[in-house]
């Protein structure tokens, strides 16, 4: 029987404050991870929002590798790494942006999504969505189509969801 609950779970996230630099409160998930009840319940959330049909699971480096890995082999998807620029081997496109905290170039294989795949990305937080919002145009340029967006836990004080309005998500889902 599953005695984890949202609550729960939200309960083991820990606020870490003035990390990686004064103002910012990091949301740290290890603790989680740390729990295999609590892990397990995450992802089967994840799995459980998903809409129908997904091709690919795009998780970003690197918490999003966490999650996105086994919600795709729970819904039987390819996954995808999405990485920063560099780090791919192979020919990728990318997409620059800003960060609550600095900038980044997200980068992913050009053969890793087709033309009308239908993309699921996950990841751990979603803060401003500046990363979501990388991803989705990377997923767009490579003709793939975002279905949902899923996420443990949303800072929705950073509004992230008007940075992602115009990128036509239809489902963004957050745990918490
Ligand atoms: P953003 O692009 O602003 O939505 O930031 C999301 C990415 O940065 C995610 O991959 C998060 O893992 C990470 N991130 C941003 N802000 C935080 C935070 N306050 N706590 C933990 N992770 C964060």
């Amino acid at each position: 029987t599953r005695v984890v609950t949202i609550d729960g779970i939200a309960a083991l996230i820990q606020d870490v404050p003035d990390f990686p630099k004064p103002g910012v409160t990091f949301k740290d998930i290890t603790p989680v991870l740390a729990r295999p009840d609590a892990f397990q319940a995450v992802v089967d959330a994840m799995v459980a929002s998903a809409p129908e049909g997904i091709d690919v699971v795009c998780g970003m480096e690197a918490r999003g590798f966490i999650f996105g890995a086994p919600v795709a082999l729970a819904l039987g998807a390819s996954f995808v790494p999405v990485r920063k620029s560099g780090k791919l081997p192979r020919d990728t496109v990318e997409s620059t942006y800003d960060l609550e905290y600095g900038t980044q170039t997200l980068a992913v294989h050009t053969d890793a999504i087709r033309a009308g795949d239908r993309v699921l990305i996950v990841d751990d937080v979603l803060a401003t969505g500046g990363t979501v919002a990388a991803t989705a145009d990377l997923v767009h340029r490579l003709g793939g189509s975002l279905v949902a967006v899923t996420v443990l836990m949303e800072l929705a004080f950073l509004a992230p969801r008007e940075r992602l309005e115009w990128r036509d998500v239809d489902l963004i889902t957050s745990l918490i």
